[in-house]
């Protein structure tokens, strides 16, 4: 439950979260702000508050057990009504609004395969229908589906946060200046997904920051690509994932970017196989790089499986996603 606290924080009281029988957590405070804006005011001004998207973890029965008490969210700033519903795809670049759900990047005409079929590895139909991209990503999961693709594909992530002078990760887009009356001073900025997964914990201000929009370069539509997932039934929630994207062929690798779920705190990128595999070409025998991969996995052992068992299914499906994706099986 690690992953949760972090974005689940809020400043931290001491009251205690009604919960009614059977578990139900009450929230105490509803908001719907209609712009973006006010929805980072509610969100920074409001104790204990939490953005709510598809909801699919923040009304989820066990969110009281999942969550220890001091970090639970009392009030909730629905991003329901914010203008982040989009999908669009430019000459650059496919944008995906915070809001958009898995089940609608699914039957979009513009999404790329290559997401789909990673939006697909979420198996609960049920679940796609209500969970969002920002949560997704929000959510900084070992496993996040989504996240872990996002990351091979180079993504760039839009967010608002209060004050441009409080986080120094990324690129200023807007800064509304001085705060007026009943307004406070946001600032509008892109950064990579990696920064924003690596940086939440440690830069100022980024765990406060309201994920609008996801950018991913068109370029990326063109690539060939792989994607495996090991999950314990078919319903489950993925352990292990890798999601490989490559340029050229066996013989001559142009760019290759390999990802993985499961295997570290957050989403991660193996740049070092993916360097090697740019310098030295693509083995003769796949097992040469399941050895090479295998150290490099940095697995815990939990419910799902021991660390060991994880590290060695990790290095056979990044292995494997590698040679699909290069056409070699
Ligand atoms: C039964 C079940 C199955 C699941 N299966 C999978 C699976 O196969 N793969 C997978 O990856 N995940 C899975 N999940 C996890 C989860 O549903 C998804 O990660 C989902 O995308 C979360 O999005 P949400 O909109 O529902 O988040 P919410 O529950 O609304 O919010 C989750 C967190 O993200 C924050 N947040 C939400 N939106 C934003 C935003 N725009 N900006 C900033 N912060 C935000 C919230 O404040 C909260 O802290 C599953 C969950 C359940 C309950």
């Amino acid at each position: 439950m690690e992953q949760f606290l972090g974005v689940l924080e809020a400043r931290v009281t001491k009251f205690a979260l009604p919960v009614l029988p059977g578990g139900f957590v009450l929230f105490k405070e509803f908001h719907q702000p209609s712009s973006a804006q006010e929805a980072v005011g509610l969100r920074h001004n409001l104790l204990r508050a939490a953005y709510l998207g598809g909801g699919t973890i923040l009304n989820a029965l066990d969110y009281e057990k999942m969550v220890p008490e001091e970090f639970r969210a009392e009030c909730l700033v629905s991003l329901e009504s914010l203008p982040v519903r989009q999908i669009e795809l430019t000459s650059e670049e496919l944008v995906i609004g915070a809001m958009v759900t898995h089940q609608e990047m699914l039957e979009s005409e513009q999404v790329f395969p290559v997401l789909k079929e990673i939006v697909g590895q979420m198996r609960n139909r049920n679940i796609r229908n209500m969970a969002t991209v920002g949560g997704n990503i929000a959510l900084r999961s070992s496993n996040g589906n989504i996240s872990v693709g996002l990351l091979a594909m180079d993504a760039n992530i839009e967010i608002m946060l209060p004050q441009c002078e409080a986080s120094s990760a990324g690129e200023v887009l807007e800064n509304s200046g001085q705060a007026q009356p009943g307004k406070i001073n946001v600032c509008r900025k892109v950064l990579s997904l990696a920064q924003y997964l690596e940086g939440v914990e440690t830069v100022p201000g980024l765990k406060e920051a309201l994920i609008l929009k996801v950018h991913i370069p068109r370029a990326i539509g063109e690539m060939r690509f792989a994607t495996r997932c090991y999950r314990r039934t078919a319903n489950d929630i993925s352990i292990l994932s890798a999601d490989v994207l490559v340029k050229g062929t066996a013989g001559h690798i142009e760019d290759i970017r390999l990802a993985m779920g499961g295997i570290a705190r957050h989403a991660a990128r193996l740049t070092d196989i993916e360097n090697m595999l740019l310098e030295q070409g693509l083995p003769k025998d796949r097992d040469e790089l399941v050895s090479a991969i295998r150290p490099l996995l940095h697995t815990v052992s939990d419910v799902r499986g021991s660390a060991e068992f994880k590290r060695e299914v990790g290095a056979q499906i990044a292995a494997w996603s590698v040679y699909k994706a290069l056409g070699q099986i």
